[in-house]
């Protein structure tokens, strides 16, 4: 009889844990996609093709990618992420965030005659730019979670996304009074668009690339903040951006 109960018990635990599993709402709050530690580094032999690279001759070219944007767009090959919706609270959704904020960083930086594309959840295959900045809100089930994160690829070949991080760090907690949040994720540094070595919808090598966190969507204060101020928060990113280019002298 013991025995049965305790069957019935493991049988138990085993189903409410399969359930609360399925039944929680990973999906909907986490920040960018997840991608699993295989990943975490490139496959060698993979780079001999990129010694005679060399940056094509054209004027600073950025791209600003809107998080989870036409999501519905990804290709076959990443089609799990179809349904990674990103945060949501509050009444919004992460990628009418993330729009709204980028596309305040295309119009600072068009008034200053750079080149930028506005890119949704799918990269074009292979794509080269001189930045590449994928914007992203948090979500967390502590709402009291807050504050920032901006980080690079696992493996930046191009040497330089310290130094638009740091550029953009700089005026990001100064012009917002966001704190930052040094949890940095895999799931951040091992972003989907960031892995070329696995997808043909990624950036190339040598692109410079970071994803920011803009703040925490399911945290009130954050959420007021990008909500009412996109603006500064998009300022914050262009003038970082601007900073970077100036340094690599490319504008
Ligand atoms: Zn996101």
């Amino acid at each position: 009889m013991r025995k049965v109960i305790f069957v019935l018990f493991i049988l138990f635990l085993t189903t409410a844990g399969i359930i609360s599993y399925f039944s929680s709402p990973k999906d909907s709050i986490q920040g960018a996609p997840a991608i699993s530690t295989s990943e975490e580094s490139v496959p060698s032999g993979v780079l001999s093709w990129l010694s005679d690279w060399s940056r094509p001759d054209l004027p600073a070219k950025v791209a600003i990618q809107v998080g989870h944007f036409k999501n519905d767009d990804l290709p076959e090959e990443l089609k799990k992420l179809r349904t990674s919706d990103g945060a949501s609270a509050g009444g919004y959704d992460e990628w009418e965030v993330n729009l709204t904020i980028a596309r305040e960083i295309e119009n600072l930086l068009k008034a200053d005659g750079i080149f930028v594309e506005l890119l949704p959840a799918t990269v074009p295959e292979k794509y080269w730019s001189d930045v590449f900045i994928a914007i992203h809100a948090d979500g967390s089930e502590d709402t009291e979670k807050s504050g920032y994160k901006i980080t690079g690829p696992w493996r930046d070949l191009t040497g330089n996304a310290e130094s638009l991080i740091s550029s953009i760090d700089k005026y990001y907690k100064t012009d917002t009074g966001l704190s930052l949040d040094p949890n940095i994720t895999r799931n951040m540094r091992g972003y989907y668009a960031f892995s070329w070595w696995r997808y043909d919808h990624a950036i190339h090598p040598m692109t410079t690339a970071v994803i920011i966190e803009t703040g925490f969507l399911t945290n009130s204060s954050d959420r007021a903040f990008l909500t009412n101020h996109p603006e500064i928060s998009a300022k914050a990113i262009y003038k970082g951006v601007v900073e970077y280019l100036q340094n690599e002298k490319l504008i």
